[in-house]
């Protein structure tokens, strides 16, 4: 079982795909691993390290994806990589593939089986192996540490000689798990908190933080499916959240807004008129920007200053805390790649749920239907554009 572990070569990507802890319990299970020279530099890993814990270094990327069966990856390789991976070798990494599925034809046509972290299901077993949810945690942290950093105000209640300084207001909209973590980080730094979510069991969650829960009477709707995550609301729902949100966000000095819909479009929450009537110096980070966004006025990639208020929409908050996101990644790879081994040899259990739903392609086809519909799709507005 030949595993190369690759530098990444995505703009502004700093993570890496496993650390050499999970090399080192990855050779204990029979695999033979080889690290691109330098993957684990900017995580702050030495090539050194991953010798230690038993790997091969090499500086030979193309002979690498030639040799590898089992290739963990960040993100989906250029298509020149992908046509130098072998058939029949197995990559898995965050590949977008609801999003982007023809950025991977390449290595769909070249036989190789693709796994996409994104769409492991979210049963209890596969907890740990939830890349998602690791990554939403560290965007949360991050969203707070941003805000806090730019904010003109501290964010702790302060009774000093020269007076006593009020607590930061921060809001939190969406109280998922990126939305929690945002929570507790603003607590931690002292900030008042308020949250809201569509799922009433949401607002447990976010008083045992320390914040207030803001409940809107949506008229007693559906608002979780039966796997816990939000629905996509009526427009009339929706506006009422937008009415509430609107009203805490002329006294909050911070907003975080993380609210997504899975397989859908992020709800549009935050209108115009609501960042119109912000205080001068409010901080909006819209965490749902890689999904067009929360906030009407989000940018997605971009910041802003919009009548005194600085809107911030990342793209990826992960990758500006490289070491604790590629450890968290690691573990989910590595407890992933666990699921591949059968007596000391790689098999793909295509009867394991987790393996099935987190399978993209596999023997020169895409084998998941929502990925395929999501190429035809791709094909149709290209033909149209
Ligand atoms: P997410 O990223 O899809 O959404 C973030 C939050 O936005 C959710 O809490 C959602 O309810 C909220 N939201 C959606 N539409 C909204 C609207 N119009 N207004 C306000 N809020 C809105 O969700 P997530 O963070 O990935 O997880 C959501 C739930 O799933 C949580 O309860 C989480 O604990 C659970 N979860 C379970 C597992 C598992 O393995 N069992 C793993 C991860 C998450």
């Amino acid at each position: 079982m030949r595993l190369a572990v690759l530098k990444e070569t995505g703009p502004g990507e700093t993570r890496v795909s496993l650390l050499p802890d999970a090399v080192k319990t990855l050779i204990a299970k029979g695999f033979e691993i080889t690290v691109e020279a330098g993957a684990g530099v900017a995580s702050g890993q030495s090539d050194g390290a991953y010798e230690q814990a038993g790997a091969t270094l090499s500086n030979d990327r193309a002979s690498l994806l030639a040799w590898a069966d089992v290739l963990p990856m960040v993100n989906a390789p250029v298509p020149e990589d992908q046509r130098k991976i072998k058939r029949g070798a197995i990559a898995i990494g965050f590949f977008r593939p609801l999003d982007d599925p023809a950025a991977l034809l390449p290595a769909v046509e070249g036989g190789v089986t693709l796994l996409a972290v994104e769409l492991v299901p979210r049963i209890t077993r596969a907890q740990a192996m939830d890349a998602l949810s690791s990554m939403a945690t560290v965007a949360g942290y991050k969203a707070v540490i941003l805000a806090a950093d730019t904010l003109v105000r501290l964010f702790p209640m302060l009774m000093t000689a020269a007076g006593t300084i009020a607590p930061a207001r921060v809001f939190v909209i969406g109280a998922g798990v990126a939305g929690l973590q945002a929570i507790a980080t603003a607590r931690r730094l002292g900030a008042v908190v308020e949250a809201y979510d569509v799922r009433a069991a949401a607002g447990e969650q976010v008083r045992s933080l320390g914040a207030k829960f803001l409940d809107v009477d949506l008229g007693g709707i559906a608002t979780e499916d039966k796997g816990g995550y939000a629905r996509e609301l009526s427009d009339e729902a929706l506006e009422r959240g937008r009415d509430l949100i609107a009203k805490t966000a002329r006294t909050a000095d911070v907003i975080i807004t993380t609210a997504q819909v899975p397989g859908r479009r992020a709800p549009l929450l935050i209108r115009r008129d609501a960042v119109e009537n912000m205080r001068p110096g409010t901080i909006v980070v819209d965490l749902a920007a890689a999904n067009g966004g929360n906030c009407e006025l989000t940018r997605p990639g971009e910041m802003q200053i919009y009548n005194g208020v600085t809107l911030f929409a990342p793209l990826n908050l992960a990758v500006a805390v490289p070491g604790h996101a590629s450890q968290l990644y690691s573990r989910n790879i590595s407890n992933f790649l666990a699921l591949l081994v059968k007596d000391g040899s790689l098999h793909l259990d295509m009867e394991d749920e987790i393996i099935r739903g987190a399978c993209v392609a596999h023997g020169g086809q895409v084998v998941n239907p929502r990925v395929a519909s999501a190429l035809e799709a791709q094909a149709d507005a290209q033909t149209t554009s």
